[in-house]
Parts: structure tokens; sequence; C-alpha cells
């Protein structure tokens, strides 16, 4: 079964009925189990369940380190493009946003990914808004068959593409994708999403399937947070993670909590999430989901994601800028979002381990897996 069908089978009134009358007996029952189920993930996610925060935070950080020890993975993003045929009204490179546009050469990536590989980088993820003319697969490819000999991972996070397309990048030493559905509400996502290939809901949500048969280790998904009602897109993650993992156990699923940030687009959150809410989702899908990474971008600030990463989070970006050519070029012109983070990879670094816990470049998980 696809993941379009589950999620057109799933009945969101009883997920919304479950959550309000939500009790505080069952929040403390489902905090003493070992195994949790979607109901009770969704019980998690209710108002109730935030009276509960620190008891769900305390068996997030337990369950983190039983499965991940106490490690931080570190990556950076590349910016290759910010031209983009899309008009999803909340970004900076959508098409009707005036602004600079810049695409990098392949040279001028390989010169960016030497500057972060001189940081300490050896995880980095490859970004571009949706341009395929200039982000094509053959150069996407010349790129990849560069860096794969520096890099122990290299992950994209650009537009949907065809299975056959994953297993030409595959093939040259991509093992990751990142693909967000934004919003999972479908009403919300046709008035977000008013134009360009993006406006294809269906095609976006069987993104990670098509990876997935292809093989890649990495599958990061989640929501754009600020779009959709906070349970519902919640629950939505959490069921499109479990799905994923089921069905391609042999890939890490990761979840990422990207949340509006200013832009060039001047968007104003639908439905904003507070930080207690993003706490929430994060400590819930940890008990639902023990050995999904965790994923937080430098989009947060510096301080909230410190109290973060006792929590449950894996994986975290630093020291990144969100314009093509932004490490080379100081200019931020061009960027996809404001960095709130905006701390040296070194004050990264000496952030997570004064919290007790160990930045790691490398992915040994990866490589234990490979091997
Ligand atoms: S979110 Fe992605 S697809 Fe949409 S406008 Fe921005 S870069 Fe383009």
């Amino acid at each position: 079964m696809k993941f379009i069908d589950v999620l057109n089978k799933t009945d969101f009134s009883k997920i919304s009925s479950i959550s309000e009358h939500a009790s505080d007996l069952e929040v403390k029952s489902i905090l003493s189990k070992e195994k949790i189920t979607f109901e009770d993930y969704i019980i998690l996610l209710s108002e109730t369940a935030v009276n509960y925060l620190e008891e769900m935070a305390r068996k997030a950080q337990m369950i983190t380190q039983k499965f991940f020890g106490k490690t931080i993975l570190l990556y950076a993003p590349i910016y290759l493009s910010n031209e983009c045929d899309n008009s999803c009204i909340y970004c900076g490179f959508n098409q009707k946003v005036s602004g600079k546009r810049i695409s990098l050469s392949v040279s001028e990536v390989i010169k960016e990914a030497d500057f972060l590989y001189d940081r300490g980088f050896r995880h980095i993820l490859l970004v571009s808004g949706e341009k395929k003319g200039i982000v094509s697969i053959a150069y996407l490819k010349e790129i990849v068959s560069t860096l794969h000999k520096k890099f122990e991972s290299i992950s994209i996070e650009i537009f949907p593409l065809e299975e056959n397309e994953y297993k030409e990048l595959f093939s040259v030493g991509v093992d990751g994708i990142t693909i967000y559905q934004e919003v999972y509400d479908k009403e919300i996502y046709k008035k977000v999403h008013p134009a360009g290939p993006k406006s294809d809901y269906e095609f976006r949500l069987a993104t990670p399937e098509r990876a997935g048969r292809v093989g890649f280790y990495r599958i990061n998904i989640g929501a754009l947070l600020g779009l959709g009602e906070f349970q519902k897109e919640a629950a939505c993650v959490g069921l499109h993670a479990s799905y994923l993992r089921k069905k391609f156990w042999k890939s890490q699923i990761s979840i990422s909590f990207p949340r509006i940030q200013g832009s060039g687009a001047n968007f104003k959150p639908i439905n904003p999430i507070s930080d207690k809410q993003l706490v929430q989702m994060l400590c819930a899908l940890r008990l639902f989901l023990p050995q999904a990474g965790l994923v937080l971008s430098t989009r947060e600030s510096g301080t909230f994601r410190d109290n973060l990463i006792s929590l449950g989070t894996t994986q975290m970006s630093a020291e990144s800028k969100t314009s093509p050519g932004g490490y080379l070029n100081c200019n931020q012109e061009g960027e996809q979002f404001n960095v709130s983070d905006k701390r040296s990879v070194e004050e990264v670094s000496q952030a997570i381990k004064l919290k007790g816990y160990e930045p790691v470049f490398k992915d040994w998980d990866k490589a234990l897996t490979q091997s």
C-alpha cells in the first residue's frame, strides 16, 4: 500500500476527538509503557499532555541515549541555486520574489565544499530551488562524483525526482535525501503552492517512497511548521515516518522540524507553532519512533537548540549559509530564510560538549551499516 492510501484512509476526525478527550490518566499510563502506539502518540500531542512535558522530556532523553548514545552529528548545507520555477508563498526563492538569483557552477560548488571540509564537516547537504534546466542530473552527478572522494556523506535537498534519476545520483555517491511535504493538509497545500511543478501534492508525497526503493541510506522528511494545524501535521509526520520505517527498514528515517522564519517572501505563519509545541512534538516523536533521527537546523536560535540537545536531537546543522556561494562570498543576498543560530561550528561544538554530548562529523552508524 502506498502512503497516499494510508493517508486517505486516516480518520482525522477520530484523531481530533482522541486528542480533545485525552485524560491525565491516559497520558500517565502511556508514559509508563515500553512501546507506544500511533493512538498513544496522538494523545502525547494533546493539550492535556502539555502538563507532562517534563516527564516526556525525561523519557525522550533516556530513549535517545539508549539508541544513539550521547552524540550529535553535525552537517552543513551547500546552496547550489536559488532559481526556482515554483511559487511557494512562504519561500524567499519563490519565482515571484524579486531579488538576486544565483546558480553556482560546478567549480564554485567544489570551492564551497572545500571550505566546509576545512571547517571539519564530512557530512553535507546539497540544496537548491527547482530549476531542472540548471540543476540537472548531469550537473549534480559531476558535483557528487568529485565531492564523494572527500566527504563521508552527501545528501540532497532538491526537488522531487523520478526513481531512475535517483538511481543515477545514488550510483555516484548520494546517500540521502531530504524532502519535506511542507504541509500534509491538502487544502492548505494547494493554497501555498499555487503554481509550478510543486503544486502536484501526490508526486511530492510519494518522493520518499521512490527514494526508498532506490536504497538511499538516509531519508529525511518533515512538515514546514507554521502552515498546517499543529496536531494534524504532527500526526501526519509521525504516520509518514512510521510507514517509511516499516517499508524501508534498511534506511535511517529522520524527521526535521523546520519552523517558518523570516524570508524575502514576508510570509506570516498560518498556524504559528510555539516553542513548547515544537518540544512536545519532538519528545512525542522520540517516544513513538525510538530509532528515528531527529534533525534541528539553524532556523532555530542557539539557546533553543542547546536546550533540545539532550531531549532527542540526533543531528544539527552548524554555521549554515542559505544562499548560493554564501560561505566564500559573505554577501548574504539571495538567502532562502534568515538563519537564527549564527554561531561558528566551533561554538556549536562547544555548546554540545557543555551539555555532556559529543559533536561528531562522521556517521559511524552508516559506516557500520554499509561495511
Ligand atoms: S520552497 Fe523550494 S520549491 Fe518552493 S519556492 Fe522555495 S526553493 Fe522553490
